[in-house]
């Protein structure tokens, strides 16, 4: 027997392939698509406005996957997350991180990561594999399933209104499946979320930032971290391979002619280590210079069993921020969310293989 294909897995142009290469017309692929993405349905059986013996011809090809939920919590602030597990049995993790009447959810990209970022938990589980275009759109559908928003609701009235890439894995070494992921999530005829309403968060793999902003369209965030390169491959090993320099020329280079195109620093506070006033000058100077258009997240360290790092003080946290925002620059702290789930980066995932 042939394998059956995932459908997920298909780009929209790739779909209508496929179902003119069985003989069907290529409306039938606009028909699937909206089933699929925009009412999120997931058995051939339900698609009623297509005939039996259609029905039946494309259940014999083909497959429509969700990752299967194998533990979830909800924390006392609402957060919630899942442990998602694929058909050969890898699993990540996903998060919702609600507000008062939208929320984000952050999904993840590789199973376990290459960077091994001194301060990320998913850093010290090493890469296993990259996930598939399926998987990664799987993620956000698994979430809709858990909040009833399908048929796909409009902009105004989503729970789930935004999306960022910054759960496990760094997305832009496995850049064709997220782009091709990100393309189905924000195509309009299907889960239609707005690319301003989706930021790729980026470790800083620089030849790939100005690709991977052009494939996708969505926001940018780099996780800096540090001033100076000294500190940064202090805990960032990849910052050996590519330099503070070169990720701000490409941040430059991409937002060259459009001033629309902010920039998300991420800059978590590490005590004693990049948390320093003048670590905060040194920032200022650092994107002054390269004249970019970049607002900061200051994140809070979530510390984690068997690593080296304190979290600042929130003073000294309050002071980083003062020395940004006196500069110009919006620098707000991030608040903690899900800290009674463990819901930073990679902890449910290893707790449950402890
Ligand atoms: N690999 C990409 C995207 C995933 S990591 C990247 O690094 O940008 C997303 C964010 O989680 C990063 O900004 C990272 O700094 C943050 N993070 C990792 N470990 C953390 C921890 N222990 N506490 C708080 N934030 C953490
Ligand atoms: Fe990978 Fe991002 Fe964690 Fe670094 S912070 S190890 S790039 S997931």
């Amino acid at each position: 027997m042939v394998e059956k294909i995932e459908l997920t897995n298909l780009s929209k142009e790739e779909l209508t392939a496929e179902i003119l290469k069985i003989g069907e017309k290529s409306f039938r692929a606009k028909q699937l698509w909206q089933w699929i993405y925009y009412r999120g349905v997931t058995d051939f059986d339900k698609m009623s406005n297509l005939s039996l013996a259609l029905r039946e011809k494309l259940a014999e090809r083909y497959t429509i996957t969700r990752p299967k939920i194998v533990d979830e919590q909800l924390s006392v602030d609402k957060t919630h997350k899942w442990l998602l597990e694929f058909s050969d049995g890898q699993r990540v993790e996903m998060v919702y991180i609600p507000e008062k009447d939208r929320g984000a959810v952050c999904i993840s990209t590789q199973v376990g990561c290459a960077m091994g970022c001194k301060f990320c938990h998913t850093g010290s589980q090493k890469l296993t594999r990259n996930l598939t275009t399926s998987e990664i759109v799987g993620q956000f559908m698994v979430a809709r399933d858990v909040y009833n928003e399908w048929p796909s609701p409009t902009d105004e009235v989503r729970y789930l209104s935004n999306i960022v890439v910054m759960g496990m894995g760094e997305p832009l070494n496995n850049l064709d499946n997220v782009v091709k992921a990100l393309n189905i999530i924000t195509d309009n005829e299907g889960i239609a979320l707005s690319r301003r309403r989706v930021t790729m968060s980026t470790s800083g793999i620089a030849p790939k930032i100005v690709e991977a902003m052009q494939r996708t369209g969505v926001r940018l965030a780099i996780s800096l971290h540090a001033p100076n390169n000294t500190i940064r491959s202090q805990i960032m090993p990849i910052n050996d391979k590519f330099k503070i320099e070169k990720i701000m020329k490409a941040c430059a280079e991409y937002q060259k002619g459009d001033h629309s195109r902010y920039i998300t620093f991420e800059y978590l506070l590490l005590k004693g280590i990049n948390d320093s006033e003048d670590c905060a000058k040194e920032l200022v100077n650092l994107l002054k210079k390269h004249k970019l258009r970049a607002l900061f997240n200051l994140i809070p360290f979530n510390p984690w069993p068997g690593c080296d790092f304190m979290p600042s003080e929130r003073k000294t946290v309050e002071a980083f921020s003062r020395i940004l925002e006196e500069a110009g620059f919006a620098a707000p702290i991030r608040v903690a969310r899900g800290q009674d789930i463990l819901a930073a980066c990679g902890q449910l995932k290893s707790k449950k293989n402890a």
